[in-house]
C-alpha cells in the first residue's frame, strides 16, 4: 500500500504529469505560480488541464483495484476527511462514504475499472467533523501499457450546496401548498385548510356540513368523483392526476380513506407537467431534426444540434429541415421569421442575464403556440424561425398572429413587468424556393414588419421582393455616395419663440441620386445605419456643416447636426468634431449635435462618457424627436443635455385634448433639467401662440422657414418672420 507519503510525494494528475501543487506542503504557492508562470512555462495540454483542476478545486485520485492502494491529493483527502498525510487505502476512503451510498460507490468503482467510459455518481460523505458533504465522483480506467492492469483514476467535486439546495427545495415543495379537505361518510365537508379554500374558491365555515355533490355539482362525473368514491368503497388510497380548468393547473390528488370518511389532498404539479411537456416537445424537435437530417443525409450531429440557451433547434438544423422539405416537394409549408423588438435595449439596459431570461421565456411561449410537428429554431441573437409543414398561408398567418400576441404579454423580470413586442415575417413555400430564398424572403417580410412600426405580422409578397432588390441596389449606391460627391445639406433656421430672433440652423442631409433624383433622409438613413455606411456619411455631414458654419459666419447661430447611434458608438465622433472646430477655429456653441432617444438608451455609460467629452469641446447637445423614444428621466439626468426638441407629432396635436398638457410637461421637464425646450414642425400660427404660452424656448417649422440650400440662406440672410 503506497501513498502520497512514501515513495511518491503525491499522485500524478490524470494526464500523467506530476506537479508539486498537489503536494499539500506547497499547495499555498499555487496562486503565485498561476500569476507568475508565463505561457513559456506551460507544458502543453497537461499544464492547462492542471489549471482547470485547480480552478475547479477538484480532488484528484488514482487507485489500484488489485492492491487497494489509493493515491490521493490534498484536496481529495480534505474532501473525504482523510488524514492529510500518511498511507490511505480505498477501503478507508469508502469508510468515509455515507453507509447508504457505500454499496453504490463500490459498484461504481468496479464499473470504472471495467470500461474506458467515465462513470460518475453523487455520494454523501461524512467528514471527521461530522459534517455531511455531497461529492460528485467521476472516474475511469487509466490503465496504459506501462501501468498496472487495474488502475482507475478520477476526480471529486464538492457539490454540497447544490445538492442540499435541491434537497431542501424538494422537501419544501412537497409539504407546502398542499390543499387538504376532509369529507365524512355522508360526503359532507368536515374541514378545509386555507390552500383548499383557495382551490375551491369557498371558505371553511361556508362549506362545513354541506354535501360536496350539492355544493359542487360540476364534480359529478369527473375523475374526482370516481376517485373519492373508489377510495371510500375499497378503503384503499387512490392517487391520480387532475387538471383543474378553473385555475388551469395540474394537481396530484390523493384520496385516503379514514375512520370518518376520506381525506383529499391536492398537490400542485403544474410546473412538473409543464417541464415534462417541454421535454417531450424538445424530444420531438430533436427527433424531427434527426429525421430530416437523415432524409437529406446531412451531418447528423449538426442537424440535431440545439441552441444552448433556449433548447430550440439551431440555425443549421432549421436550414437543413427546410432543405429536406423543399427537396421532397411536400405540398405546402410556411416559414415564420420572428424578431423580438427591443431585446437589445433589455441587454444594454438590464444586463445580458436578464436578456437571456427574456429569451428563454419567449422561446417557451413560442413553443407553446406551435404544433408539435413544427420545427422551431433560434436563428440569431433575437430571432426565431418556425417551419410549419403541410400548412397553407392562412394557417401560417394565423399562427404568426397567435405568436405575436403570446410574445407581447408582459414578462415579470427583477420585480418589473417588461413588455417586448414581436415582429413577424411570413413566407409561404413555393415550388421554386430553396432554403436560402425562403429564409431570405421571410426575413424581408420581418424587416418590412419592423419598418411598418413593429409589433405586427407581414406576409411576403412580390412587392417586398422588389423592395428588397431596391434596397440592395441602394446599399450599393450608398457606398459610392458617401465620399460626399452626391450628398448635400439643406439648412432649416431655428428661432427664439418669444421674438422670432434667429438662433440657429439645423443641417439636414439630402442625396442627389444619379437615377432617382433628390432623396430625403427617410429614404436612405435607415439603410445607411444598417450597413454601417452612416459612419462615413455622418463624417461628411459634420465636416460640411462645420464648413458651412464658417462660411455663414454670424448668420447662422448654432449649427445643429443630426447624429445616428452608430456614429456615437462605433466611430470617434469626439475627434471628428474636435478636428472640424479646430479647422475653422469655431467658437464655443457654434456647433451642436442632435441625438435621438434611441442613441442615448444604448450603452448609457459609454454614451454619457462620449457626450461629456464632446460637450467639453464646446459642442451643444440636443435630444431630438423627444417623446417618441425610450429615454427614462434617469438617463436624461445623467447626460449633459442643452436642448430637448419636442417631436413634431406633439406639436401637431397641440390643439387636441391632452396634446397641450403633454407639450407643457415636456417644456417643464426640459427646464427642470436645466435645458431649453425646442419645438419642430410648427406649421400654424395658433401652434406658435400655444408654444409661446407654454414657455417653449425655440421653434422651427414650415410656418417660419423651410429647409433651404446654403446659397439661399446666405443670399437672403436668415429670414425674419415677424
Ligand atoms: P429631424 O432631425 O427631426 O428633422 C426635422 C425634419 O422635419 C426634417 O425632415 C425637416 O425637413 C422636417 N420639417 C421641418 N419643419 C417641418 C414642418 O413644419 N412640417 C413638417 N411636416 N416637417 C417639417 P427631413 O429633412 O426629411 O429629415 C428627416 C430626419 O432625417 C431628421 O429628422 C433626422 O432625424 C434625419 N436626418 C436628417 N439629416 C440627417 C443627417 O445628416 N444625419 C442623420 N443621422 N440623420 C439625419
Ligand atoms: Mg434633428
Ligand atoms: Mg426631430
Amino acid at each position: 500500500m503506497s501513498t502520497g507519503a512514501d515513495s511518491s510525494p503525491g499522485p500524478e494528475p490524470l494526464g500523467g504529469h506530476r506537479h508539486r501543487a498537489h503536494d499539500p506542503q506547497v499547495a499555498s504557492s499555487q496562486a503565485d505560480e498561476l500569476t507568475t508562470g508565463g505561457l513559456d512555462d506551460l507544458e502543453g495540454i497537461d499544464q492547462l488541464r492542471r489549471l482547470a483542476v485547480e480552478a475547479a478545486r477538484l480532488g484528484v485520485w488514482r487507485a489500484d483495484l488489485d492492491t487497494g492502494r489509493l493515491d490521493a491529493d490534498a484536496r481529495t483527502r480534505e474532501l473525504l476527511g482523510l488524514p492529510a498525510q500518511g498511507t490511505v487505502t480505498l477501503r478507508e476512503a469508502l469508510a468515509r462514504v455515507h453507509p447508504a451510498d457505500r454499496a453504490a460507490m463500490r459498484q461504481q468503482l468496479q464499473r470504472m475499472g471495467d470500461r474506458h467510459a467515465t462513470a460518475e455518481r453523487t455520494v454523501r460523505v461524512l467528514t471527521e467533523q461530522g459534517a455531511r458533504r455531497w461529492l460528485l465522483a467521476a472516474g475511469s480506467r487509466t490503465t496504459t501499457a506501462a501501468t498496472h492492469a487495474a488502475e482507475i483514476g478520477g476526480v471529486f467535486v464538492d457539490v454540497t450546496t447544490r445538492a442540499e439546495r435541491l434537497e431542501h427545495l424538494a422537501a419544501a415543495v412537497e409539504g407546502a401548498d398542499e390543499a387538504t379537505m376532509t369529507l365524512d361518510h355522508a360526503w359532507r365537508f368536515t374541514s378545509l385548510n386555507p390552500s383548499a379554500e383557495m382551490l375551491v374558491g369557498r371558505t371553511d365555515p361556508e362549506l362545513l356540513g354541506k354535501v360536496i355533490w350539492e355544493e359542487f355539482p360540476e364534480v359529478a362525473g369527473t375523475a374526482l368523483e370516481s376517485g373519492y368514491r373508489r377510495a371510500a368503497r375499497t378503503q384503499q388510497t387512490v392517487r391520480f392526476e387532475f387538471f383543474h380548468d378553473v385555475d388551469a393547473r395540474w394537481y396530484h390528488v390523493r384520496v385516503t380513506p379514514t375512520a370518518q370518511g376520506v381525506t383529499v389532498a391536492f398537490h400542485d404539479i403544474t410546473a412538473r407537467r409543464e417541464r415534462e411537456a417541454d421535454r417531450e416537445r424538445r424530444l420531438a424537435d430533436e427527433r424531427q431534426a434527426r429525421r430530416s437530417a437523415e432524409a437529406a443525409s446531412v451531418d447528423l450531429a449538426h442537424a440535431a444540434a440545439l441552441d444552448d440557451l433556449t433548447g430550440l433547434c439551431s440555425r443549421r438544423a432549421v436550414e437543413d429541415r427546410l432543405a429536406t422539405l423543399l427537396h421532397r416537394r411536400v405540398a405546402g409549408g410556411v416559414v415564420l421569421f420572428c424578431g423580438l423588438d427591443g431585446l437589445k435595449l433589455v441587454n444594454d439596459g438590464l444586463g445580458h442575464a436578464t436578456g437571456d431570461h427574456v429569451l428563454v421565456e419567449q422561446a417557451q411561449r413560442l413553443r407553446r403556440q406551435c404544433p408539435p410537428e413544427a420545427t422551431i429554431a433560434r436563428f440569431g441573437g433575437d430571432e426565431f424561425v418556425v417551419v410549419l409543414h403541410d400548412a397553407d398561408l392562412a394557417a401560417g398567418a394565423a399562427l404568426a398572429e397567435r405568436v405575436r400576441e403570446a410574445l407581447g404579454a408582459a414578462i415579470p423580470v427583477l420585480g418589473r413587468r417588461l413588455t417586448l413586442t414581436a415582429s413577424i415575417g411570413v413566407k409561404p413555400l413555393g415550388p421554386s424556393d430553396t432554403s436560402a430564398t425562403a429564409l431570405r424572403d421571410a426575413d424581408a417580410a420581418l424587416v418590412a414588419a419592423k419598418r411598418a412600426g413593429r409589433d405586427r405580422v407581414v406576409v411576403f409578397d412580390d412587392s417586398l421582393q422588389l423592395q428588397a432588390t431596391a434596397r440592395l441596389e441602394l446599399e450599393g449606391d450608398l457606398r459610392a455616395a458617401t465620399d460626399g460627391a452626391q450628398l448635400l445639406l439643406h439648412h432649416q433656421p431655428i428661432f427664439a419663440t418669444r421674438d422670432l430672433r434667429p438662433v440657429g440652423v439645423e443641417a439636414l442631409v439630402r442625396w442627389q441620386h444619379p437615377r432617382r433624383g433628390l432623396l430625403l433622409p427617410s429614404e436612405f438613413i435607415a439603410v445607411a445605419e444598417q450597413t454601417g455606411a452612416i459612419v462615413d456619411l455622418g463624417a461628411w455631414v459634420v465636416d460640411e456643416a462645420a464648413d458651412a458654419t464658417a462660411r455663414l459666419g454670424a448668420h447662422g447661430g448654432c449649427m445643429w447636426v443630426n447624429v445616428s447611434p452608430p456614429q456615437l458608438l462605433e466611430s470617434d465622433l469626439h475627434a471628428l468634431l474636435a478636428r472640424a472646430l479646430e479647422r475653422h477655429r469655431l467658437p464655443e456653441g457654434a456647433l451642436g449635435i442632435e441625438l435621438t432617444e434611441r442613441a442615448i438608451v444604448t450603452q448609457p455609460a459609454r454614451v454619457a462618457d462620449q457626450l461629456t467629452r464632446i460637450r467639453a469641446l464646446g459642442v451643444r447637445i440636443a435630444v431630438d424627436d423627444f417623446g417618441t423614444g425610450w429615454s427614462s428621466m434617469d438617463l436624461l439626468r445623467r447626460y449633459p443635455v442643452d436642448v430637448l426638441k419636442i417631436d413634431q407629432r406633439f406639436i401637431a396635436e397641440l390643439h387636441e385634448p391632452g396634446g397641450r398638457a403633454i407639450a407643457r410637461a415636456m417644456v417643464d421637464l426640459a427646464h427642470a433639467l436645466g435645458a431649453e425646450a425646442s419645438a419642430e414642425g410648427v406649421e400654424r400660427h395658433n401652434q406658435l401662440e400655444a408654444l409661446r404660452e407654454l414657455g417653449c424656448d425655440q421653434v422651427a417649422g414650415y410656418l417660419l422657414a423651410r429647409p433651404q440650400t446654403e446659397s439661399d440662406l446666405a443670399r437672403e440672410g436668415l429670414p425674419h418672420p415677424g
